[in-house]
């Protein structure tokens, strides 16, 4: 292959990658894979500058989905160019400390101050206050226009929708996943078998990212703020530390600024944090070392893609060799089996690991894993540790794991679409059983204090539950005859069934394990249904039409109330006492069920979020972008290009007065 092919077939490989990786938030090679593919463009076209264009991945900055409003920034946002390693980083600090030697005049390379700090990995946002108040909050995207996620970010506690100053000010920050809230939502999504995230980046980019600001609302993120920019400002003149003491000020949440002197202090700030960032509840994937002083940020500039003036120091993908003990399957309570391998215990990014996940029989091959290899397990930013590569030793056995459930031993079946296997004895697989009440107990579902994994063991074992409506009709004498209850568990035990009883009807649908539906899908159904009645009457149309019910949802939905088992339980449960009341109020009035409206430019007399309020409550769908889908659109005030979107499909424009006669207020 001639360098000009490689170089062509490299840019498509990246732009694919990146892709999926900023549009769909869903990348499908490790983050280290995608950088070789990267260096290696970035080192051909460094030998063969006539080679590179315009629109080199090396040349631009992330990618833009069309699924918000695009918005021009005001003034453009950067990536950060890599350092791997002491060598690298010292030749970033040569160039640097030239530039200044330009500037100072001087004999010798000054030593210069540089601000450190670590590098947060999540999503680049930049957020505009005018007089002090929280405006605008646009993504990244392609560092030129960003994706209008305002109502989003409004969710996001840790940013303040009014300063302690009435300043205008464009600040920028990376929004992220708290890990523990990551672990959270991913165990949850493992649970109701919907998506589960790579790693914390993924799930925030998914999340600031979502079209209905309840769900962003319900996962917990947070920013850390690490810039600013403004037309005409003082307070920016000086150096980078004191940009960052005055945006502390102003009431944002910002990190640890460390000023060093010198490369050799900055290097031992990145080998500390190196260390110490396990520690962290948020993901790092390296440090940025920043100078300092603003006016030699000046001298030094931008390249077309990052600033010549700061460098990221990624820490190396922490990836340790151990044996393969052995291979367990595992079913869990929708009878999906996964296979985990089990390992001799090694110490990765600060904690033991003696399992990994390998996902799906897939894996297995796609690694041609056998007892005795030696595995690559990675736990980096990943959290969840993962079988990277198998080598074969002297001792390696081949391994041919039988397709049976582990718990009931019938064969597994696969599932059209699915990577899973699935043991198809829902009826009577114990590990199944056992799966669906320890969820039903759960704090998310029904709350059920006391209810531990082993109690549920003993009352399936001892067939005195099969399913979750069975639980009620357990008594306390019921409860003395399991292993080390006495009178006063089997008395907290009784009490706390007795309490779950009265609950939100959220949790009850949380709780009784519809495919597909977890927590925040739970409050979506109780926001556009009144009770379990109405949801059994739907069709399939009438769930995909909500907001945040997709086609599999819906089907899945509409064939769980279509089963006879699923209906009995749900009625003995309720003749047991089980109450769900749904604390959403639901309008009676539908009308405007399936329809979607689009909203642009100023309403004179609602906020647009009032507006959205009410056509949701009529059942109507209010997503933020037009698309051939939309039925109407609203155009207040200065509408900006959504109306001419709307012209151009032919959709329907509504004023202000007919949007009020349409929804008779
Ligand atoms: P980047 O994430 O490596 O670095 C630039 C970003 O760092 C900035 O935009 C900013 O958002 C962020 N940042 C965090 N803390 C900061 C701080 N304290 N100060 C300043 N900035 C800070 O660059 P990128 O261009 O966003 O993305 C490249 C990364 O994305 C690479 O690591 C690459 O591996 C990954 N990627 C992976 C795939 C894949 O398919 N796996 C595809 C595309 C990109």
């Amino acid at each position: 292959m001639d360098i000009q092919e490689e170089i062509l077939n490299l840019r498509n490989e990246i732009n694919k990658h990146s892709y999926n990786y900023y549009v769909l938030d869903n990348p499908t090679i490790e983050d280290y894979e995608y950088d070789k593919l990267f260096y290696r463009l970035q080192d051909l076209e460094r030998e063969n500058p006539h080679l590179i264009t315009p629109d080199s991945p090396t040349q631009r900055v992330g990618g833009i989905s069309e699924k918000f409003e695009q918005v021009p920034h005001k003034h453009r946002l950067y990536s950060l160019d890599n350092s791997n390693g002491h060598e690298e980083l010292k030749e970033w600090y040569e160039r640097v400390a030239k530039e200044a030697l330009n500037w100072v005049k001087g004999e010798q390379l000054p030593e210069i101050e540089l601000a450190c700090e670590l590098k947060i990995d999540g999503l680049a946002v930049a957020l505009t206050y005018e007089k002090g108040i929280f405006v605008q909050g646009l993504t990244r995207g392609d560092g030129a226009v960003g994706e209008d996620i305002t109502n989003n970010l409004k969710t996001i506690k840790a940013i303040p929708l009014k300063l302690f100053e009435p300043v205008n000010i464009e600040v920028r920050g990376e929004v992220y996943m708290p890990v523990s809230s990551f672990e959270k939502l991913n165990a949850q999504a493992q649970e109701t078998g919907q998506k589960i995230f790579a790693n914390p980046r993924n799930a925030a980019a998914g999340t600031i990212r979502q079209l209905d600001p309840k769900i962003t609302s319900s996962r917990e993120l947070s920013i850390w703020v690490y810039g600013a920019v403004a037309d005409n400002y003082e307070w920016g003149r000086i150096s980078h530390s004191h940009t960052m003491n005055y945006l502390k000020h102003l009431g944002f949440k910002t990190n640890q600024v460390t000023i060093v002197k010198g490369v050799e202090e900055a290097y031992k700030y990145c080998e500390n944090a190196k260390e110490s960032r396990h520690a962290l509840n948020y993901a790092t994937d390296g440090a940025v070392i920043k100078v300092d002083s603003n006016k030699l940020q000046q001298e030094l500039g931008f390249t077309a893609r990052v600033p010549k003036w700061a460098t990221a120091f990624k820490f190396p993908p922490e990836e340790v060799w151990t044996k393969l003990k052995d291979i367990e399957l595992s079913t869990g309570r929708t009878g999906a089996v996964t296979p985990v391998a089990v390992l001799e215990p090694v110490l990765i990014a600060g904690s033991t690991v003696s399992r990994a996940s390998l996902y799906n029989f897939d894996e297995i091959e796609r690694l041609k894993i056998g007892i005795g290899d030696d595995v690559l397990v990675k736990k980096a930013a990943e959290i969840i540790p993962k079988v990277l590569e198998a080598k074969k030793t002297e001792v390696s056995k081949d391994i041919k794991i039988e397709k049976v459930c582990p718990a009931c031993g019938t064969p597994l079946v696969e599932i059209q679409d699915e990577v899973n296997l699935y043991c198809p004895n829902n009826q009577s697989c114990p590990a199944q059983i056992k799966g669906r009440l320890e969820y039903f107990v759960s704090k998310y579902c029904m709350d059920i204090d006391g209810f531990g994994e082993s109690i549920i063991a003993q009352l399936v074992d001892k067939k005195m539950v099969y399913d979750y409506s069975d639980l009620y009709t357990l008594t306390y004498d019921d409860f003395l005859k399991l292993d080390l209850i006495k009178e006063k568990s089997a008395n907290n035990l009784t009490d706390a069934l007795e309490m779950s009883k009265d609950c939100t009807l959220s949790k009850f649908l949380n709780a009784i394990g519809i495919r597909y539906v977890g927590r925040e899908a739970a409050e979506i159904l109780s926001q556009n249904f009144k009770d379990i009645e109405d949801i059994k009457k739907a069709t399939i149309e009438d769930l995909n039409a909500v907001e945040g019910v997709g086609e599999k949802m819906a089907q899945s939905i509409y064939n769980f109330f279509k089963n006879e088992e699923n209906l009995k339980a749900i009625e003995k449960a309720f003749s047991l006492g089980v109450n769900p009341k749904n604390n959403y109020q639901i309008n009676e009035n539908q009308v405007l069920k399936g329809k979607s409206f689009v909203i642009t430019g100023t309403l004179e007399k609602f906020s647009r979020d009032k507006a959205q309020e009410i056509l949701k409550s009529l059942g109507a769908k209010t997503p933020s972008s037009v698309s051939k889908k939309t039925d109407f659109v609203i155009a207040g005030e200065n509408p900006g290009s959504k109306l001419d979107k709307a012209r151009q499909f032919g959709i329907k424009i509504l004023t202000e007065e007919e949007f009020i006669k349409m929804v008779e207020i």
